[in-house]
């Protein structure tokens, strides 16, 4: 096992003890890859004080070993998982509480496992152990985000240089997940959204058939997975010269997201970088259009802990790296979103994503 993956496995036994459990099985993919490398799309993973057993079926047996370290037991079945990991439970005779993750594991894996346990086992349900500890990101991690942040920056740059009245927003999506893929990316973190005109107005627009026009406003929202890692970026650019009222909007965003990257601190609670981008938005009288929360963690997964909500009291973390999004929809005539991925410092922040902020008008 690496350095990385021994660190993360002692964080969770120790919370494996706290909750007074003897085993946990891990099904969520993004946990699993945490804790031991594996990238295989069939998984299970059943950690006690002393191992770590790896589940998956003959497909990925060469995978496994390559990308597992020795600390982790490699079982290749042609069983259901979860009922290979149920009988290995039940076949040491061993009694205990194991935990599962109940917001990750459907009903029948969950039967499946507990039958072939048996009775000796009280399974208890919860939900984000692991995705605490994924909270904090160490050095490694850090530097695939960076290296996601700088590679999703540069497609947005090559994106904007596309965007001119005519072209769809498909041909535009086409060419920035090509772009992705073309530039190392093992692909996007998410749909990539491209939305004009009116339908910038929608948070998460799909990239229609649409062409753009002059005189509108363009959403583009979009993030590469890079070493597992996500990015998550938008920019809203202009077609022709923008009116002084989408120019009003534009700039009420940007200082508004200005004001909450500024807002990013070791010890802040979430909500409060959350009113940061609010408040400005409140004093401009756009409050109402602005209908999500300022961010998101990112990682592993391209939302994740913390969420940078109204009403989160989570402080925020040292290592963690959160979006900054704020962005106002007005129904029938666009939005305006402007989205940077923040690393949190013990004193300040760092934004990773670098791409110019400023209206701009193509
Ligand atoms: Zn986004
Ligand atoms: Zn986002």
């Amino acid at each position: 096992m690496s350095v990385d993956t021994a660190n993360r496995m002692q964080s969770l036994r120790t919370q494996l003890r706290q909750a007074g459990a003897r085993a946990m099985l891990v099904s969520h993919r993004p946990n699993i890859f945490y804790l031991t490398h594996f990238t295989g799309d069939n998984a299970a993973l059943l950690v006690t004080p002393g191992k770590a057993v790896l589940f998956t079926d003959p497909r990925f047996t060469t995978q496994a070993r390559q990308e597992c370290g020795r600390g982790v037991q490699i079982v290749i079945t042609r069983k259901p998982l979860l009922q290979e990991l149920g009988d290995c439970l039940g076949a040491r005779g061993a009694t205990g509480r194991v935990l599962f993750e109940e917001d990750k594991l459907s009903v029948a894996q969950l039967r499946q496992a507990r039958r072939a346990a048996g009775s000796g086992w009280a399974w208890k349900g919860f939900r984000g152990v692991v995705e605490g500890i994924r909270e904090v990101k160490d050095a490694g991690e850090l530097a695939h985000m960076r290296e996601a942040a700088r590679l999703g920056s540069a497609v947005m740059e090559h994106a904007i240089g596309m965007v001119r009245a005519g072209i769809t927003e498909q041909d535009l999506a086409a060419e920035i997940e090509y772009q992705m893929r073309k530039r190392g990316a093992e692909g996007p973190s998410f749909e990539t959204i491209v939305a004009s005109g009116e339908r910038a107005a929608l948070p998460h627009g799909r990239a229609t058939s649409k062409r753009l026009r002059e005189k509108e406003l363009v959403v583009l929202d979009l993030g590469v997975i890079l070493r597992g890692y996500c990015s998550d970026l938008t920019r809203t650019v202009h077609v022709g010269r923008a009116s002084a009222e989408v120019r009003r909007w534009y700039n009420a965003v940007l200082e508004a997201q200005g004001a909450a990257r500024r807002a990013v601190v070791a010890g802040v609670e979430a909500s409060q970088v959350d009113e940061a981008a609010r408040s400005v938005l409140r004093r401009e009288a756009l409050e109402r259009y602005f209908i999500h929360s300022t961010g998101h963690g990112l990682g592993l997964e391209v939302h994740e802990r913390p969420s940078l909500g109204r009403g989160q009291k989570a402080l925020l973390k040292a290592g963690s790296v959160v979006t900054i999004e704020p962005g106002v929809y007005l129904p029938g005539r666009g939005g305006i979103r402007i989205e940077d991925d923040v690393l949190v410092l013990e004193a300040g922040s760092e934004t990773l994503t670098s791409v110019p902020r400023e209206l701009m008008e193509l």
